[in-house]
């Protein structure tokens, strides 16, 4: 067949198809479907007991939120941070209203009110919300990368989750436009972070597209299939492996029919992966939940000599 240049109303036919950049989070149900997926995944997951009572915090995420109400970036902010390529709300640099405080100790009440957790959760969730200010702060900094400070690995996951948010409160009433993509592509362009896991969406504007989730804002943002997310690295030296079946298949990521809603996509340049959820497998995949769920697949991982490309926000080492 004979190829044939595009007539202009094609072009602009493509143009409107152009893939989405940016999905900022809908802040009536990101942790309520959070919240109830926590629970499903609870139930087979070797860590239910924690799910459960990260599903508790969710609830309580949830509740936080609908009273929450930061001041934006001014629309010359915007500007600024558009023209420069930099995120409008930076997790380092942006001033937090003392109002995260008020939502860190509601978290810490809902958790303490429910029975049925140990003792020793009662006891933290009280303590964390019952923190001096100025201890609360110093971790906030050392959780979003502002200092180098000794990070406490019990409460770290009640302070994510009420900077969680507090970041979700700005990102979910930004506009895409006031989003500029960065110059690393690696990182959320919303507020800066590096993201937990990746994910294929399946709705009707997004289907086929992968998406990066910001750990703490819960933007997600575009990066084409089959490349690392840490170095950029594409073609033969990524692959796939999942619980289901190990076989480290390469290229074309979407050919694996029945496979798994979550798989780790490696990196043979850089030795790292992030987790790679397909919302087509399982409508209700979540970032952070069901990362969470699959740590026997970090443990596979490890044992193969790869790194963890970055964290996830509720689940924290002791320093070492
Ligand atoms: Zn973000
Ligand atoms: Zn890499």
């Amino acid at each position: 067949m004979a190829q044939r240049i595009l007539e202009p109303g094609q072009i602009e036919t493509l143009a409107q198809r152009s893939i989405p950049r940016v999905r900022l989070p809908d802040r009536t149900d990101l942790f309520v479907r959070r919240a109830s997926r926590l629970r499903e995944l609870a139930e087979a997951a070797p860590i239910g007991d924690y799910l459960r009572l990260l599903a508790v915090v969710a609830d309580a995420q949830h509740a936080a939120l609908a009273g929450v109400d930061v001041p934006l970036p001014t629309p010359a902010q915007r500007d600024v941070a558009r023209g420069h390529h930099m995120p409008p709300v930076p997790a380092v640099g942006w001033p937090r209203s003392a109002h995260w405080r008020a939502t860190l100790a509601s978290i810490g009440d809902a958790v303490a009110a429910r029975s049925g957790f140990p003792a020793e959760v009662e006891r933290l969730a009280g303590r964390v919300g019952r923190a001096p200010a100025a201890w609360v702060e110093a971790q906030a900094d050392a959780l979003l990368g502002a200092t180098d400070g000794a990070i406490d690995a019990a409460a770290a996951p009640f302070l994510m989750a009420a900077l969680q948010v507090h970041w979700v409160a700005m990102s979910s009433r930004l506009a895409a436009d006031d989003v500029a993509p960065l110059d690393v592509p690696g990182l959320c362009p919303v507020c800066g972070s590096t993201p937990v896991a990746s994910v294929v969406r399946a709705q009707s504007a997004y289907r086929g597209y992968r998406y990066l989730h910001c750990p703490l804002c819960a933007c997600e943002w575009h990066l084409v299939r089959v490349q690392c997310s840490r170095c950029g690295a594409a073609g033969k030296d990524i692959a796939y492996r999942s619980l289901v079946r190990d076989d480290g298949m390469a290229g074309d990521d979407a050919a694996h029919g029945q496979g798994t809603a979550v798989r780790a996509e490696t990196c043979d340049r850089c030795h790292g992966y992030r987790k790679i959820l397909y919302q087509e497998a399982d409508p209700d995949v979540d970032p952070v939940a069901d990362d969470l769920a699959t740590l026997a697949l970090d443990l596979l991982l490890a044992e193969q000599g790869y790194a963890r490309a970055s964290g996830n926000p509720l689940l924290w080492q002791p320093d070492a």
